[in-house]
């Protein structure tokens, strides 16, 4: 089978994916880099061990009206995992068997493990953002200042990461004031909740301690021209900056964080990790994250890092 196709619901149906398969399912899906990165990691772990000779990971284009009656065929079909992304990361959670403690407070699953009764539903995003901060920037989440720009999926994934990890302070700001008060509301209801706060995106929280880190988890910078989030300007010197977004590499954000002099990184690494962390979960393996992170940058025509 073709692991550079992208499938469709129409093919679920009708052809058969032997072995151990694997999948992304999102609409839109043809950018996803996830199938070059877990199939060059799975080509490590066949070096070694004999059990991954059959897996192959696979892409899905399925539409949201579509994805209730694709679910259960992936089941039927023995789909082992399965990575779910925009749209289907909220809904899927009303239609699968079980649901991680972190993942529930996340409101979202992106990574799915077939279970005799149905999938098992995780979230690998809060874990990865965690990795990538760690690697990146040398930031642990335990103790740490944050300053959350966003309040989408993403952003949510990071705030209850922050605040299962023992953060000392969270800062979230976001553009729709509905959109924060509902994260907060999430975040309230969770122990260590309390030390989040609330900011405009305008303006800066007064009295910032010295050191902390941003995390940018709005779209704002996706586009060309995109101006940064925030005024970089009002963040105090020992600050550092990091993007969940990684393409392109380096935002305005994170341009004017490197003109001050302040570390930054790019979500590369976050994406890297999720996945990673998703086929630790179906694997039970360590997972090579080098040779994913070298086929998402080829992929990605980004330039390669760790190497
Ligand atoms: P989402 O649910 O659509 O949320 C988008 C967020 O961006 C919201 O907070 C939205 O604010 C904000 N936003 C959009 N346009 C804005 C603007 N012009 N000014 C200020 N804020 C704006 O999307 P998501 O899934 O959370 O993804 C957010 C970002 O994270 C995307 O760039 C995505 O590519 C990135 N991401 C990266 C990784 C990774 O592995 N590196 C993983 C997941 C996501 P409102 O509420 O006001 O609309």
């Amino acid at each position: 089978m073709d692991t550079e196709k992208t499938y469709t619901l129409k093919d679920l149906e009708t052809t058969e994916f032997s072995g151990t398969p694997l999948a992304v399912i999102g609409h839109p899906i043809k950018h996803s880099v996830s199938p070059v990165m877990h199939n060059a990691a799975l080509a490590k772990l066949r070096e070694t061990d004999s059990r991954f000779i059959d897996w192959a990971y696979y892409r899905f284009d399925i539409a949201p009206e579509d994805f209730a009656q694709a679910l259960p065929l992936f089941h039927q079909r023995s789909f082992l995992g399965l990575n779910l992304t925009i749209p289907h990361k909220v809904q899927a959670m009303d239609l699968i068997h079980g649901v991680s403690p972190d993942a529930e407070c996340m409101g979202a699953v992106n990574t799915l493990v077939w279970d005799e009764l149905g999938y098992d539903g995780f979230n690998t995003d809060g874990y990865g953002l965690s990795r990538g901060l760690d690697l990146d920037l040398g930031v642990s989440l335990k103790d740490a200042n944050v300053m959350l720009l966003g309040s989408g999926g993403a952003a949510r994934a990071a705030a209850v990461q922050c605040v299962l990890s023992g953060c000392a302070q969270l800062y979230v700001g976001n553009r729709t004031p509905e959109r924060l008060q509902d994260l907060m509301a999430v975040l309230g209801g969770m122990p260590g909740g309390e030390r989040a706060q609330t900011f405009a995106l305008s303006e800066l929280p007064r009295d910032l301690p010295e050191q902390g880190v941003v995390v940018n988890a709005t779209s704002l910078g996706l586009q060309s021209g995109d101006p940064a989030p925030i005024d970089v300007a009002q963040l105090p010197a020992g600050w550092k900056v990091y993007d969940m977004i990684y393409n392109p590499a380096k935002t305005a954000l994170l341009e004017q964080a490197e003109a001050r002099d302040l570390p930054i990184a790019n979500g590369l690494s976050m994406l890297i990790h999720q996945g990673a962390h998703s086929l630790e979960i179906w694997s039970h393996s360590q997972v090579d994250s080098h040779a994913m992170m070298t086929g998402a940058c080829h992929a990605l025509k980004l330039p390669p890092r760790y190497d």
